[in-house]
């Protein structure tokens, strides 16, 4: 290469797909070295098709956390079955993760039919996730269980949480990427993104601290996002739930609850940002929001306008 050429610049998009609680968000937390995704011991924590996105001298990846496909209950879960199969046609790779420690689920199935169905399919990445959890003797015996229900992937062993074979997969994804552009500037990414991620930790606090109470009722709206100079950043978010006697539980008495939210909220989000944050929340009462099109749109689980 003489001084004045370029170096080959690669990008591209990697949706990652599987059942809930299967390990997504882990492993992207693990990839990005960062908390983009919510990572929460339920399943569903991760609503929104979320983006993290990974910037090498030589290559830019941008992965696409799409919500669990699974059989939908109501509207939003049909809408989040439409929203994941849209963004695997999308692909340059896809990850399809499942779970080492059991067996094939009806959701992985699904997850596997819908594979099947894209015509003209992207390379499909069977990540076998948690063998922390197995002896190695096993590992081919549960691949086997998966690995018929969509022949044409390509098999990775890994633990999300502990690091396992990250390397290896990532290794390979790269290798995977065609020649492209640089689509975001590291600017870019903060701007666009830290709302929504903002978004999901208030939420996923909310999970932490009403344990079993209100569970997936909960939509967190972002109101204000506001820079303040040299002082951080304002945000004002609104708790949206189902029922009257939800709100008073996500208060809790004498504001102590709302406070606890707030409070875990504030510190994941300074993490995330890596400067000051000022929270203040709100609860509010929208009934059936899960069922209604407009609230849908409302709290951003829509596709890109
Ligand atoms: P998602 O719903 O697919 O995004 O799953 P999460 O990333 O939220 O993970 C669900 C649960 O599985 C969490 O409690 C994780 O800590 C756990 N988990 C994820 N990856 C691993 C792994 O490699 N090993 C073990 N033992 N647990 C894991
Ligand atoms: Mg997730």
């Amino acid at each position: 290469m003489t001084s004045n050429e370029q170096p080959i610049f690669y990008s591209g998009f990697v949706t990652v797909i599987g059942s809930p609680n299967v390990g997504k968000s882990t492993l992207m937390n693990q990839i990005l070295g960062q908390k983009v995704a919510a990572v929460s011991p339920r399943p569903q924590t991760t609503r929104r098709k979320q983006l993290g996105i990974l910037t090498l001298d030589q290559a830019q990846v941008i992965f696409v956390d799409t919500p669990g496909i699974h059989q939908p209950k109501h509207k939003l879960g049909e809408f989040m079955n439409q929203e994941a199969l849209a963004t695997l046609a999308d692909a340059d790779v896809i990850l399809w993760i499942v779970d080492s420690s059991i067996r094939p689920t009806d959701e992985d199935k699904l997850c596997a039919r819908y594979l099947g169905a894209l015509k003209n399919a992207p390379p499909v990445f069977l990540v076998i996730n948690k063998i922390d959890k197995l002896p190695e003797s096993e590992y081919q015996i549960r691949a086997s269980s998966y690995l018929p229900l969509y022949p044409n992937a390509k098999i990775f062993y890994i633990s999300a949480t502990q690091g396992t074979g990250v390397e290896e997969l990532l290794q390979s994804i790269l290798e995977s990427l065609p020649i492209g552009p640089k689509y975001y500037d590291e600017d870019q990414i903060t701007n666009l993104y830290e709302r929504e991620i903002a978004a999901d930790l208030i939420r996923e606090a909310g999970l932490l601290h009403l344990k079993e109470e209100v569970p997936h009722g909960l939509a967190v709206e972002i109101e204000e996002y506001k820079e303040r100079e040299d002082s951080g950043a304002y945000i004002a978010a609104t708790l949206h739930v189902e029922k009257e006697s939800h709100k008073g539980i996500v208060i809790g008495k004498g504001g102590q609850m709302l406070k606890m939210i707030g409070s875990t909220a504030r510190e994941e989000i300074e993490k995330m940002s890596g400067r000051k944050v000022y929270l203040e929340l709100h609860v509010k009462v929208s009934k059936n929001w899960r069922d209604s099109q407009e609230a849908i749109r409302r709290f951003g689980y829509s596709r890109e306008e």
